[in-house]
């Protein structure tokens, strides 16, 4: 039976981590680091929160800061799932859990044209990746393998799925939208009494 502790203990030590500083880089590099610790044990993910669909990738929410300081998704991609071209407009921590994912950046040029910033970045379990408007906030992501599900487990600055962000699509135009989540209940990781 998996435990949900190490979803908890993570929440508790990124809260307290958000009540000494506000400073991005120190929350992407301390807070890497936790989510590091969290996706380096691949035991606490409730199965229904790693379920993929056959039509999209699924977000699911796993945490929400009553704050508004940060939200925690999993995000599930089904064989060859991917997002389109998107930005967060907050700082986000990618890390792997299971599976394997691509991250292609992009920049804008001076123009307004979107280009590839760098070869696609392959994330595998255990890993963390960081996005910001300050360090690259544009990107696609996509499942790496053909024939498997790949679960991420993602941190970012806000209730992600409530930002009013952008998608960029091939032809150029730009559209806004709102993420959501794919699920309306969230685990309980407040029952202490279970190991
Ligand atoms: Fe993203």
């Amino acid at each position: 039976m998996s435990s949900i502790v190490p979803l908890r203990t993570f929440v508790s030590a990124f809260s307290a981590l958000l009540d000494q500083t506000g400073d991005e880089a120190q929350i992407l590099e301390k807070g890497g680091a936790l989510l590091a610790d969290l996706v380096a044990e691949d035991s606490w993910l409730p199965e229904l929160l790693a379920q993929p669909d056959p039509d999209r990738y699924q977000q699911f929410l796993l945490h929400a800061d009553s704050g508004g300081r940060f939200s925690i998704v999993s995000f599930v991609w089904g064989p060859g799932q991917s997002t389109p071209i998107h930005d967060h407009t907050v700082w986000g921590l990618i890390g792997m859990l299971r599976g394997a994912e691509y991250s292609q950046g992009f920049r804008r040029e001076a123009d307004g044209e979107l280009v590839p910033d760098g070869e696609a970045i392959l994330l595998k379990p255990g890993q963390v990746e960081a996005v910001s408007p300050t360090i690259g906030d544009i990107h696609r992501v996509y499942n790496a393998y053909p024939d498997q599900v790949s679960v991420s487990i993602h941190v970012y600055g806000a209730n992600i799925g409530a930002v009013r962000r952008s998608v960029y699509r091939e032809d150029g135009t730009i559209a806004e939208f709102i993420s959501g989540y794919s699920n309306d209940w969230i685990p309980n990781i407040w029952n202490e009494s279970k190991p």
